[in-house]
């Protein structure tokens, strides 16, 4: 009953201070999608990347103009730069590019697939200050290698992470699972070998029907199997166990907010996170299904700092995700309609409603 009142409290303080951030919409997340260009075709993937050499790619200038004027309009120190792609070390500048918005200001931080990381490109990020790096690994052993399409991509994947662990210099060292119907019944077995391998964090993340995943759609999770991954993950966090587990900000969980992650719901996209795509594009959250109207313009010849402060107002209100079965919904104070990049613009539907 107590824990009850307080977790209610809580989330009447969260309500408050969500409806500032929404007012003040400060720049938090700048994710850069470096390149389309992957070793991978994994079937889930939500940018389609593989092998995609784009010749409208941002190069070094520009990507650099871009961060120097974030960094002149805003507080660089309070913005934090995701690369994600493709996979961000296919591209040759990386090092050269995050060495450059270090020493503005920024702090910065990668997704990758782990398969071409080595010492020496270890070596290299901690020598540009990483602060995060989420390994992404869906499975052991032949599960993560028939995912990735690539045969010893499990292998390359764990000891990437134990190459950045050995180092202890990574502030943030994660592991990512993207949970679908192959691996759903594999997660006590994931956790006990997770927690062998360096990292400290591991970030479930449901797989939603967007991206590549949407011509595979059977790998997505049944209801039972969604709430069979909270309680596993609700159980870890009770425990307070040895692999900090939470899964990712997206979808609205009910009585399971504030016990599956830190917090609780919040789609920030728009609101605190913006995207640079690879083509220049100025986005929203990149993992929002590209849509020509969200895209607000372009680096290549606009400024992100003036377009983020005038041109995201949609992303901004309040009933931007919502028809009338949300608005009458009781949950709708918490929910809005519930993650922006699961929502139908076309039936104008939350596709990942995950209430009764
Ligand atoms: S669009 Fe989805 S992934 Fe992006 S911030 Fe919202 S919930 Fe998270
Ligand atoms: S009906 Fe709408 S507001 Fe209610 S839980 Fe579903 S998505 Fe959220």
């Amino acid at each position: 009953m107590l824990k009850k009142i307080i977790k209610e409290g809580k989330q009447k303080i969260w309500l408050r201070n969500r409806e500032s951030l929404r007012s003040k919409h400060e720049l938090r997340y700048l994710f850069w999608e470096c390149t389309l260009n992957c070793n991978f075709h994994c079937i889930h993937c939500g940018s389609s990347a593989g092998d995609r050499f784009e010749k409208d790619t941002v190069s070094t200038q520009e990507i650099k103009a871009a961060f120097k004027d974030v960094a002149t309009n805003m507080d660089a120190n309070r913005v934090m730069l995701a690369i994600t792609g493709g996979e961000p070390l296919l591209r040759k500048d990386l090092f050269d590019v995050v060495t450059y918005a270090t020493s503005l200001g920024f702090h910065w931080g990668m997704v990758t697939n782990g398969f071409l990381v080595t010492k020496e490109i270890v070596a290299k990020c901690i020598k540009a200050s990483l602060s995060s790096v989420d390994v992404s690994i869906d499975g052991i052993g032949k599960i993560h290698d028939d995912f990735r399409n690539t045969k010893g991509a499990y292998e390359r994947a764990m000891n990437a992470v134990k190459f950045f662990a050995d180092t202890g210099k990574v502030p943030m060292l994660r592991i990512s699972t993207t949970i679908n119907k192959n691996n759903i019944n594999e997660l006590g077995r994931m956790y006990e070998v997770f927690s062998k391998s360096g990292a400290k964090y591991w970030r479930p993340i449901i797989v939603d029907p967007i991206g590549r995943a949407l011509e595979n759609k059977d790998i997505c999770l049944s209801r039972a199997q969604i709430t069979k991954l909270l309680n596993f993950v609700k159980e870890k966090r009770d425990s307070k166990s040895k692999l900090d587990t939470s899964l990712g900000c997206a979808h609205f969980f009910g009585d399971y907010e504030d016990e599956v992650r830190q917090g609780f719901f919040y789609c920030a996209t728009g609101i605190n996170i913006a995207s640079i795509l690879h083509n220049g594009d100025i986005y929203v959250c990149p993992n929002v299904p590209r849509r020509k109207e969200f895209v607000y313009g372009n680096i290549k010849k606009d400024s992100l700092s003036k377009i983020w402060n005038e041109k995201f107002d949609f992303f901004r209100q309040k009933e931007r995700t919502s028809n009338e079965k949300c608005l009458n919904c009781k949950h709708w104070e918490e929910c809005l309609g519930g993650s922006f990049h699961s929502w139908n613009m076309s039936t104008m539907e939350q596709k990942m409603c995950l209430m009764p």
